[in-house]
């Protein structure tokens, strides 16, 4: 499984990068993980092949080091198209995940498909869609980052760390989506009417590292 280190934790986070928009990349050669990330919502890859100038492992869709030229970070985010960012829950985990996709419908078949974060029960209970939603999604990750809940599922034969899992209650979650959400973009959350009866959780606090 692929790990990030600290510097490139602390590089994602300067840049507001969230996990969603990353492909793991450990252990495939570049053709692979190019034509892996096709179709799907990733932006960037990493444990790729180290670059020749710094060593770096952090790259865009096109293969160029971000790390060593950030404009290549700015290129690739300008051209991401409006998407859903969107809270999901398990009730058999008692989880909530918070990411963004174009195919929100997809994606949570998807969830569920590869039982990520080792729940098959994924299910939406609010979605919004934004014209900058890699930046929603990162404040939503932001403001709930106390309740973090580490996990990690297999997909493909490979592990893979699961790291947009929050263990808080529902109003802390609906909270941080809408307040993170663009103003003149709020009126167009739509909640699920039974959320809050149906996520009755019991929040598992718990910090990443
Ligand atoms: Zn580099």
């Amino acid at each position: 499984m692929g790990r990030l280190t600290s510097e490139e934790i602390l590089f994602l986070r300067r840049h507001k990068i969230t996990m969603s928009i990353m492909f793991d990349a450990t252990g495939m050669n570049t053709e692979h993980w190019r034509s892996a990330m096709t179709g799907e919502d990733k932006s960037f890859a990493f444990g790729t092949t180290p670059c020749d100038r710094g060593g770096h492992t952090l790259r865009s869709r096109s293969n160029n080091c971000i790390q060593c030229n950030t404009a290549n970070i700015t290129f690739q985010l300008r051209n991401a198209k409006p998407a859903d960012v969107y809270i999901a829950a398990s009730r058999s985990k008692q989880l909530f995940k918070v990411g963004s996709t174009t195919e929100l419908k997809r994606r949570i078949e998807r969830l569920n498909c590869v039982a990520y974060g080792g729940a098959g029960d994924w299910f939406v209970i609010a979605s919004v869609r934004c014209k900058k939603a890699g930046a929603v999604e990162f404040e939503t990750h932001k403001k709930l980052d106390n309740y973090r809940f580490a996990a990690t599922y297999i997909e493909s034969g490979r592990e893979i760390e699961a790291y947009e899992l929050f263990s808080c209650d529902y109003t802390c979650a609906r909270v941080a989506l809408i307040a993170s959400t663009p103003e003149d973009e709020r009126g167009q959350i739509q909640h699920h009417p039974n959320a809050k009866n149906l996520c009755a959780f019991l929040p598992r606090p718990r910090r990443i590292g």
